[in-house]
């Protein structure tokens, strides 16, 4: 029989989500790792969403799961589960992949229950041992280290990964083979939880994502008056502003969304500036694939120093306040 790697193919209303090409590439090369005969497969539910189903078979998957009905046209953990849940039971997928984006990171593990299994959640790298086994690899104790999880005794292999972290690969285009989810198990009855809207939050100047240059600030900018210079300093290189957990925390920084690691975003601009920073894997994993690094940390023996192209070993205030001085 042959062995079987699902990616959830999470959409809204404007299209699919990019981390699911970023997935397709990821699971063609797993494909090639396990050998044998080995089929990658997309899974996407939604409304009017049949279209896509083309888009998914350019990247490489060879199958596409199709539940297209007006009920799942908003995402809805008690909707999509369920068919999920009972797709897999049928089909038996070795390894399934999601975003680990809002909705993936609550339907991942919501399906995994369903299934009695596990989800490596937020992991950075993933691959196929000599057992045939997948690795994946996610930041512990705090970020100092990398842990291997593995899923030896139950099926599937289940994991979650961040948007950025793995590269799209140029189109692999396969045969179209739509295959339609069995709708009679939608629930008839009204369900406890509904959705009822869809809201876009507009991003006030250059997206984080989208940013040549990034100026990121960590715990060791100390308040919230150095994070506004830091913005300043961003907007004046047509940059963006990011920030590491701390600040997050602080409240110094404008929130979650600006997060730059394994929680956060992953970016990889020409150009990432960062301040008080000290290199937890946490944070490194969601920039270390940036052009140039450059990091201000009064600490000389910083780990972030080891992953920078560029190492001031300075107070910040100094630099920040040089820096505008000069540019202002
Ligand atoms: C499950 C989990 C997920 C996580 N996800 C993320 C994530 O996505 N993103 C993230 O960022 N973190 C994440 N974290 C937290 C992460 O492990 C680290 O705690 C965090 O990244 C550290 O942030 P920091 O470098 O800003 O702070 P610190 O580690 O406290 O470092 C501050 C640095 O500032 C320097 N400094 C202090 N004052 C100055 C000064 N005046 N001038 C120059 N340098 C100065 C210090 O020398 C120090 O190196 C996560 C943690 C867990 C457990």
């Amino acid at each position: 029989m042959k062995k079987k790697i699902w990616v959830f193919a999470e959409q809204v209303k404007c299209g699919l989500d990019p981390v699911v090409f970023e997935l397709l590439t990821k699971a063609g090369e797993l494909a090639a790792e396990l050998g044998g005969e080995t089929e990658v497969a997309a899974v996407l539910l939604g409304d009017g969403v049949e279209p896509f189903c083309g888009l998914l078979a350019e990247q490489g998957a060879e199958v596409v799961y199709l539940a297209d009905d007006p009920a799942l046209g908003m995402y809805n953990p008690m909707l999509y589960a369920p068919l999920i849940v009972e797709l897999a039971k049928k089909e038996e997928p070795e390894i399934f992949l999601f975003g680990a984006t809002a909705i993936g990171s609550q339907l991942g593990p919501t399906v995994a229950a369903g299934l009695s299994t596990g989800v490596a959640a937020h992991c950075v790298d993933m691959r196929i041992n000599s057992d045939k086994l997948l690795v994946a690899d996610v930041p512990s104790f705090g970020g100092k280290i990398l842990g291997e999880i593995l899923c030896p005794d139950t099926r599937p292999q289940m994991a979650s990964v961040k948007p950025g972290i793995f590269v799209q690969g140029p189109p692999c285009p396969k045969p179209l083979n739509v295959v339609k989810m069995d709708l009679s198990l939608l629930p008839k009855s009204d369900l406890p939880l509904k959705a009822l809207s869809l809201e876009k939050k507009e991003v006030e100047g250059v997206p984080l994502e989208k940013a040549d240059i990034v100026f990121c600030g960590g715990y060791g900018l100390g308040n919230k008056e150095n994070w506004d210079k830091l913005v300043k300093l961003a907007a004046i290189f047509g940059g963006a502003a990011a920030c590491t957990r701390p600040a997050v925390d602080e409240g110094w920084s404008g929130g979650e969304h600006l997060m730059i690691g394994t929680s956060g975003k992953s970016i990889r601009p020409k150009v990432y500036v960062g301040f008080g920073i000290s290199g937890a894997t946490h944070h490194i994993c969601g920039m270390k694939d940036s052009g140039l690094i450059i990091s201000v940390n009064k600490d000389e023996k910083a780990p972030v120093f080891e992953v920078s192209d560029v190492a001031v070993a300075m107070d910040l205030n100094k630099v920040l306040d040089g820096m505008l001085a000069r540019l202002s």
